[in-house]
């Protein structure tokens, strides 16, 4: 019997050789930082959304720590039984095809399934997918389905100090939307039972679809024949662009020159630096003149941020950024001393006013400031103005100064093979200085990248005392080195304009 959730259909959706990794190899699967969040998020918001139609009825049931799906399914026919409005969890199975409805209400003689999704889009088509597998579910067990909505935050909603469930959540009818996908359940279904039962691999290869809707956990294993680097490491082009060269035969650096394919300059660079031992890429002129544009005092700027889909504090809508921390290395005249400076919140408050008046207290009006990809810093910045108007002008002259060290690498002035294809300072820092372990992210403790700060700073409320102090220590660290990278990185840009 094929047993199957609305999750692996859901995957089966995506691509049915997801359903068939999922069953076969599931130690194959890597979720990156954005999928693990978007778990977290959809968990949060899952719990906070049963409350939307006011009591409501659980059904969730444990053996020990496992789910207990049988229990569930008892508990939600007794409650529906009984004629409970509200079910949460509500779970059916319909020969092996399991659903868990996020929230059924009951709607005259039938009954309405809820969909409870963390994006603040309720127009994607996973989702219709998703809600007509329950809806087909359900209606196999004898349930009369009256309609199928989506709850989906809303992404204009501003938090005002008092949570309220009824703007934060937004309801979309997809009754007549998933018309089309409730036709293709039972083609599905026939297709996951024909690839589950067969323990060969299906013959299916790299596709649009490992990008879209998110990308796929399996994209590791099923991309591990690829030539290192190949067509998907290039610069700025398009998946669906890489997938086509790769169908052609053009998965590796070598084929592409072959071929006589052409891209931008950069990618075509980057091709030929991989191919031949180039050295270092310099366009002394472009370097000069845009170094030429900084002046002192100079300022190097890092922000690290957190998001949270349910939003914390005033005037803040669902995944605003908070900006909790900064670093500031600066140096006032040429040939001057570095110093540094930092801000780091708590994680128990709002950290924005404190950092914002600290901001243009560290940061004169008229001074030049650097970061990389200036559009986050500036994106922050212009929150923060809106935010605080007292110091919007101090804030905004601030944010006007800032250049974006980014720039020569992106425009193709400073290239280096070992960047390959990204030109984000994790890339560029360990390029320009391989062997410095002071410039080394992996020998930072506890945090090495912004993803893990973004998780641990709101984490450290409920922290011992003396794991709160050393993660406070590792989050300084950690922001301290990206301003000293953007230092290096400046350094390096000088010596090569040379
Ligand atoms: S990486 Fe692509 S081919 Fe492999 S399972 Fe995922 S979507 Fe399918």
């Amino acid at each position: 019997m094929l047993y199957f959730s609305k999750s692996k259909y859901c995957g089966l959706w995506q691509c049915p050789k997801i359903a068939w990794l999922r069953k076969y190899k599931p130690d194959e699967v890597r979720f990156d930082d954005a999928t693990l969040a978007r778990m977290k998020a959809g968990n949060e918001i899952g719990d906070l959304a049963m409350g939307i139609f006011g009591d409501y009825v659980e059904v969730t049931a444990y053996d020990g720590e496992k789910i207990n799906i049988p229990q569930m399914i008892l508990n939600t026919k007794a409650e529906m039984e009984k004629g409970t409005p509200v079910i949460c969890e509500a779970s059916f199975d319909f020969g092996g095809l399991y659903c868990a409805v996020d929230i059924l209400r009951r709607d005259g003689d039938g009954w309405a399934i809820y969909e409870v999704k963390s994006s603040t889009h309720p127009d994607k088509e996973v989702y219709y997918a998703d809600v007509a597998y329950q809806k087909f579910v359900l209606e196999n067990c004898g349930v009369n389905v009256t309609g199928v909505y989506l709850v989906c935050l809303n992404g204009g909603y501003v938090f005002d100090g008092e949570l309220k469930l009824n703007e934060l959540f937004r309801i979309t009818d997809v009754s007549d939307a998933i018309r089309g996908e409730s036709t293709q359940v039972e083609v599905h279904i026939a297709l996951a039972q024909k690839i589950l039962e067969d323990d060969a691999e299906p013959d299916i290869d790299l596709a649009d679809r490992c990008h879209s809707p998110y990308d796929c956990a399996f994209w590791d294993y099923c991309s591990r024949h690829l030539p290192v680097p190949s067509v998907f490491d290039l610069y700025r082009l398009g998946f669906d662009i890489k997938v086509d060269l790769y169908r052609s035969g053009l998965a590796s650096f070598e084929k592409l020159e072959e071929a006589g394919w052409k891209g931008s300059a950069i990618q075509n660079r980057q091709i030929d630096h991989a191919l031949r031992d180039r050295g270092t890429y310099v366009d002394r002129n472009k370097i000069r003149t845009f170094l030429n544009g900084l002046s002192y005092p100079l300022y190097f700027l890092d922000f690290e941020t957190f998001q949270t889909p349910v939003p914390k504090y005033p005037g803040t809508k669902p995944y605003a950024q908070i900006t909790f921390q900064y670093s500031l290395h600066y140096v006032e005249r040429e040939g001057g001393e570095l110093k540094h400076k930092e801000f780091l919140g708590e994680p128990e408050t709002d950290p924005r006013r404190a950092l914002a008046e600290r901001l243009c207290e560290d940061i004169p009006r008229d001074a030049c400031v650097t970061s990389y990809n200036k559009g986050f810093e500036c994106g922050r910045i212009k929150e923060l103005a809106d935010t605080f108007p007292d110091l919007s002008e101090h804030l905004m002259c601030i944010r006007d100064n800032i250049v974006d060290l980014l720039v020569p690498f992106r425009s193709g002035w400073y290239y280096k093979r070992a960047m390959g294809g990204s030109f984000s300072i994790k890339s560029v820092l360990p390029a320009l200085f391989p062997d410095d372990p002071s410039l080394d992210y992996h020998n930072l403790e506890g945090i090495h990248n912004g993803g893990e700060a973004m998780t641990v700073f709101p984490a450290m409320a409920s922290m011992s005392p003396e794991e709160r102090e050393a993660t406070r220590r590792n989050l300084l660290k950690y922001c301290e080195l990206d301003t000293f990278a953007l230092v290096k990185v400046w350094e390096e840009l000088k010596r090569a304009a040379e």
